[in-house]
């Protein structure tokens, strides 16, 4: 019996890095303090898993062999004018760096889920700038914790405990001297939690901020409600921002994919800039998938661009809503696709879905999914964080290694093993090994 300390968790974007786990004979047997979602992962990760590369023959997937399944997945990229390689936010930063490359080598796409979660808030930044800090700051500093747009209760379960409202804290002594305040749309289970919850209305939060705006300067407000909400509350509220010590802002897809999208952070951005004339604060997306930041680290890092990166003019260009994966799927643009640690056929819209479905598509991911039934080709990966480790990037974007507790299946490789052997292979074919 082996008992590792200090596993991270390989859920989400809390990036949980203490967790226990125990392992006999190779399976883990054994954890503590992860959330239920991250026991689950841990304890079952290994049940009802294919580790077997598939390929299709006759309309049907059958077992076949890595050479075989790596092979095929080079013909279809190197076979393709404009191929679509997307996923990644499930992948090591080490996996997605050898993508990137793959990506550039057959003048394709590479997208992560960052198009359809988070890239308004990243667009808004190119503009603006982010006023941000770690989640170690906030743990021992913040007094005041905003959630704008996203239930961290349901999604993130051990954000608020680890983080925001009862951490151990080197200045806050007391919890009580927290501030929890949530708004939204909806009564969630954060907002039950909170000492104030701003229920606005739908597609109002551009409003509602930019009247915050004029509120903290002592600014007359003319309407007498705004996002549904009286002017004296906002008024009220926006004493409450001013008079803390140091406040911070998670915002969640409420923001980032209401009306206003990019505007909406851009606008909270500048709400967070005039904050700061008054006090310490701060602005954090609350990532979803455990690696979406280090997708968008490494995509940036590597091409000057955080996701949506086209490739086929010969260099990087990046235009979302042009060069983002949905758009390329729904315009029926692309001719093949590599999906790697995502599952789009059963998220996508259906445009978008039925386009993806009916081109060459090869999936690499530890799962079978949706995507992976409809493929030509699947390839198992093994998982990182458990299996194998890797580099990750929590919501804060502080990168952290993530631990190997056992050992993968035999012949099961981590997805940058897999990328490595394709890579090689579409040089070969390409003649430029
Ligand atoms: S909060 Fe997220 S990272 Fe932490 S244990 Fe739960 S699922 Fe894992």
């Amino acid at each position: 019996m082996v008992i590792y300390e200090n596993v991270l968790c390989s859920v989400c974007g809390c990036l949980c890095d203490d967790i226990e786990v125990t392992v006999e004979e190779n399976k883990i047997v054994k954890v503590r303090n992860a959330c239920a979602m991250g026991t689950t992962k841990l304890l079952n990760y290994y049940k009802e898993r294919n580790t077997k590369p598939l390929i299709k023959k006759d309309g049907k997937l059958i077992p076949t062999n890595l050479d075989e399944a790596t092979s095929k997945v080079a013909e279809i990229l190197v076979n393709a004018e404009y191929p679509l390689i997307y996923g990644w936010s499930l992948c090591s930063s080490e996996a997605i760096k050898v993508g990137i490359e793959l990506a550039e080598e057959v003048g394709g796409v590479i997208d992560n889920q960052a198009s359809v979660c988070h890239g308004p808030g990243i667009q808004a930044l190119h503009n603006s700038g982010l006023p941000t800090c770690t989640l170690g700051e906030v743990k021992h500093r913040a007094d005041l914790i905003i959630y704008w747009g996203c239930n961290p209760e349901d999604a993130h379960p051990r954000h608020l405990t680890r983080y925001t409202l009862s951490p151990k804290s080197k200045f806050i002594k007391d919890p009580k001297e927290r501030k929890l305040v949530v708004i939204d749309v909806r009564n969630t289970i954060t907002a039950k939690k909170a000492n104030l919850f701003i229920n606005i209305e739908q597609g109002a939060d551009f409003e509602l901020i930019s009247a915050l705006r004029a509120a903290l300067k002592f600014e007359e407000i003319e309407e007498e409600r705004v996002a549904g909400l009286a002017v004296e509350q906002i008024e009220e509220f926006a004493e409450m921002l001013r008079s803390c010590k140091f406040g911070v802002i998670f915002f969640g897809q409420g923001l980032t994919q209401s009306l206003g999208k990019s505007k909406n952070i851009e606008a909270a951005i500048a709400l967070v800039k005039d904050l700061n004339d008054y006090t310490k604060f701060a602005l954090i997306p609350i990532r979803g998938h455990y690696n979406v930041a280090g997708a968008n680290e490494v995509t940036a890092w590597q091409t000057g661009f955080p996701f949506a990166v086209d490739f086929s003019k010969g260099y990087p260009w990046y235009n979302p809503g042009e060069t983002t994966a949905v758009d390329i799927l729904r315009r029926g643009e692309s001719d093949a696709a590599l999906i790697v640690g995502s599952d789009p056929l059963a998220h996508f819209p259906k445009e978008a879905a039925d386009h993806l479905a009916k081109n060459p598509l090869a999936v690499i991911d530890p799962d079978i999914s949706v995507t992976a039934l409809a493929a030509d080709v699947v390839i198992p990966s093994a998982f990182t964080g458990i299996e194998v480790s890797g580099t990750a990037y929590r919501m804060d974007r502080v990168g952290l290694l993530m631990k190997k507790v056992v050992d993968p299946p035999e012949g099961v490789l981590s997805d940058e093993e897999i990328l490595r052997i394709i890579l090689k292979k579409v040089r070969i074919l390409k003649g430029v090994a």
